[in-house]
């Protein structure tokens, strides 16, 4: 009989990355290769979407997060200006050069005008599939904000409806929203861990482990989190001498992973907003009562901040601060995506704060297709070392 070998954390942490990894490169499943459960997928675009309402309509919900630096341009250039962002370029150009005809529909948010404008480009190149605007309030204030969002969700709700021919009962609404509070809870407890031993967990390990949800059934992506958090725990790892830092600006299109790797390289990032609509609903939805409302109201109520919601009770510059705060940060690193107009308007009111605050910061631009990281990289270093110089 062989002895079994012990448990080793690291190797099941690396496991779990890998299948993540995996997720992110991998095309669309095919339809007679979906995962069980489901009968088509629902494209949708950052920032926030309920995926409760697809998962419960059989619908596996799959963020289009843009192509990333290796994406051909081919079409899309000849129908939108240079001077929109890339993940808008490049996901219309994974529309058209066919990688996501797979999906039985795609459903895009007015965060922004390039955005708004996919809707129209998808409807009018993919007819065969529901090409639909979700119009979140970008203010949250108005006092019918709830009833309003809550009309939308029906809407949607009736036209998934329509797509699958399946009834959306409130009850498998309700079934979504538990699987889905589970996975947010998993998510808090990793950026926990971020900002209580940041040394267990680099922000490239993070951000990969949570963008996993945007490929995978929620089931799926919960098992994979709880395996991961209890392998990090057990990471014996020790603290080097890196500063703390907040990175923001990541909320929509997402950096780079070698920009992520020149940060981890340098700092521990301690709290951050990339693929924050993926963790947007910041406390559990009420899982009795009218699961439409309580999706309405944990919209309203229990969310998170970004550039392209409009929220009185969280300022640009508020909120930049309570991360600060509550991360113990020693310095905020501020990006935005080139030709982001929400992004570089925030991190104008960021850095103005921050200067009047006297907190250190960086501001760094990426985009999808930058390939060369050098001089990024030097900022960076130059910038942890003068904070490191500092708190000595
Ligand atoms: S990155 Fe900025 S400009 Fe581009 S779609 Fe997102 S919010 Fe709009």
């Amino acid at each position: 009989m062989t002895a079994q070998l012990p448990y080793d954390h690291e190797t099941e942490l690396e496991h779990v990355l890998e299948r993540c990894n995996a997720a992110r490169q991998a095309p669309l499943p095919a339809k007679d290769a979906l995962p069980e459960g489901f009968s088509g997928l629902l494209g949708h675009f950052p920032v926030y979407f309920p995926e409760e309402i697809a998962h419960a309509a059989g619908l596996l919900p799959v963020n289009v997060l843009g192509g990333g630096n290796r994406l051909e341009m081919k079409h899309a250039d000849a129908r939108m200006g240079s001077f929109v962002c890339s993940i808008c370029r490049s996901t219309a150009e994974l529309g058209l050069n066919g990688s996501l005809a797979g999906l039985a529909g795609f459903v895009t948010h007015p965060i922004c005008d390039a955005a708004k404008h996919l809707a129209g480009i998808w409807s009018r190149n993919f007819p065969e599939q529901l090409s639909q605007i979700l119009y979140l309030p970008q203010n949250v204030n108005t006092p019918g904000a709830v009833r309003y969002i809550a009309a939308e969700y029906q809407r949607l709700r009736a036209e998934l409806e329509k797509a699958t021919g399946r009834r959306v009962e409130d009850e498998a609404l309700r079934a979504s929203i538990r699987l889905y509070n589970h996975n947010r809870a998993l998510l808090r407890e990793l950026y926990a861990v971020r900002r209580d031993e940041p040394w267990k967990l680099s922000c490239i390990e993070s951000s990969l482990l949570t963008r996993a949800r945007t490929r995978m059934p929620c089931e799926e992506h919960t098992a994979l989190l709880g395996r991961a958090l209890d392998a990090v725990r057990h990471r014996a790892l020790r603290a080097q001498d890196k500063p703390r830092v907040v990175f923001v600006g990541g909320f929509c299109e997402q950096p780079p992973v070698e920009m992520l790797e020149t940060l981890d390289d340098n700092c521990y990032v301690v709290d951050d907003d990339l693929l924050i609509g993926l963790r947007w609903l910041s406390a559990d939805v009420p899982e009795t009562g009218d699961p439409i409302w309580a999706l309405a109201e944990s919209y309203v109520e229990r969310s998170a901040a970004s550039p392209v919601q409009h929220d009185a009770r969280k300022s640009k510059e508020g909120y930049l601060m309570a991360m600060l705060r509550e991360a113990r940060a020693d310095a905020a690193i501020l990006t935005a995506a080139k030709f982001c107009e929400p992004g570089l308007d925030d991190q104008l009111a960021w850095s103005k704060h921050l200067d009047e605050a006297g907190i250190p910061y960086l501001v760094l631009e990426f985009e999808e297709k930058m390939t060369s990281f050098e001089q990024m990289a030097m900022q960076v270093e130059t910038f942890a070392e003068s904070l490191l110089f500092a708190l000595a």
